[in-house]
């Protein structure tokens, strides 16, 4: 394998529905600069990729005089690893049917990578967060929606077409919530923080008692943090929505914990912070539920510590690792 240069950085892209993050990092995972912008939304392809291409621009400005080895970006929504081509991405759709690595070919003066956001960011918690030394690690963002992504012995499982782990769409719950894909009583649906904040909106605008009817201004206002905060204070609605959030994550995590056998399911995104108030239920679900005394041992979880540079970290790594590939088939 060709190492890497002394000098040599990546530019890393997150983009996200709200947010696109910049940064440009080195090969031991260090960010050396970081930005984020407010995504551009509602004004057409054209203008988010030329919004996208400025930001590529800033980091590789920045970036200078080291040597840009690649250009990587994390996007929010299904894609095709081969071609980079979005799929219908939910968060994104300017962006469906659009490869920035086609689009843009050699005009940026160094490799275009792209890959799913919720992917890569098990590739970034692999090399540079809590996987370290893991050899199976499932990476699972519990945010706005709910991803994953799957690491064996350093490669990331992309499945035939690339969109292997979502989780967020096994389904957990029968009869539970409706799902933006369609389906009922998806893990997303019922633990996600759109999820819960929805479910929540649903049942006090339906009359059911609940603090959150006295303390909001409006029902579009409650929020996940809410739901938890009165559920901590005992609201009985409150905490029927979390103890179904956390129930269906024991369903989601023992099903990934029985498939795939990992060393460690590591959480990210803003629900994760909830961990300490999920766990309980979680454990116990696996703890009555697991096939053996392996699987109720070997359950282990972790919380990211990357934060917000988890994607572009996964970016990054997948600039490295490509290059690593590049040369080792000259
Ligand atoms: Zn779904």
């Amino acid at each position: 394998m060709r190492p890497v240069e002394q000098n040599e950085v990546a530019v890393a892209l997150d983009v996200g529905g709200t947010w696109t993050r910049a940064a440009v990092v080195d090969e031991f995972g260090k960010v050396l600069w970081r930005n984020r912008v407010a995504t551009l939304r509602d004004q057409g392809t054209e203008a988010l990729i030329e919004q996208l291409a400025q930001s590529v621009g800033q980091a590789c400005d920045i970036a200078a005089p080291s040597s840009i080895r690649g250009i990587a970006l994390g996007m929010a929504g299904p894609l095709d690893p081969r071609t980079g081509v979005l799929f219908a991405p939910p968060n994104l759709m300017e962006m469906d049917g659009v490869s920035l690595t086609q689009r843009w070919g050699d005009s940026m003066g160094a490799p275009v990578l792209v890959g799913n956001d919720a992917t890569l960011a098990a590739l970034g918690e692999y090399h540079y967060g809590a996987g370290q030394g893991c050899h199976t690690l499932v990476y699972i963002t519990l945010s706005t929606g709910i991803g994953g992504g799957i690491v064996v012995d350093g490669q990331l499982l992309q499945g035939a077409s690339g969109f292997a782990g979502e989780i967020g769409h096994t389904r957990v719950e029968s009869n539970g919530p409706e799902c933006g894909c369609g389906s009922r009583g998806c893990l997303e649906a019922v633990a996600s923080g759109t999820g819960i904040a929805r479910q929540a909106r649903a049942r006090v605008a339906r009359g059911e008692a609940s603090l959150l009817a006295a303390e909001v201004s409006s029902m579009d206002a409650i929020d996940t943090v809410d739901v938890f905060n009165a559920a901590a204070r005992q609201d009985r609605l409150a905490q029927d929505i979390v103890g179904k959030a956390a129930r269906g994550l024991g369903v989601g995590l023992l099903n990934v914990l029985q498939l795939l056998d990992p060393d460690l399911i590591v959480l990210g995104g803003s629900v994760s912070q909830q961990w300490p108030v999920l766990a309980p239920v979680v454990e116990a679900h696996v703890a009555e539920h697991a096939m053996n005394s392996h699987f109720r041992e070997s359950f282990k979880v972790a919380v990211s510590p990357l934060g917000d540079d988890i994607v572009m970290l996964g970016a990054a790594a997948l600039v490295w690792d490509t290059i690593s590939q590049l040369s080792a088939y000259p």
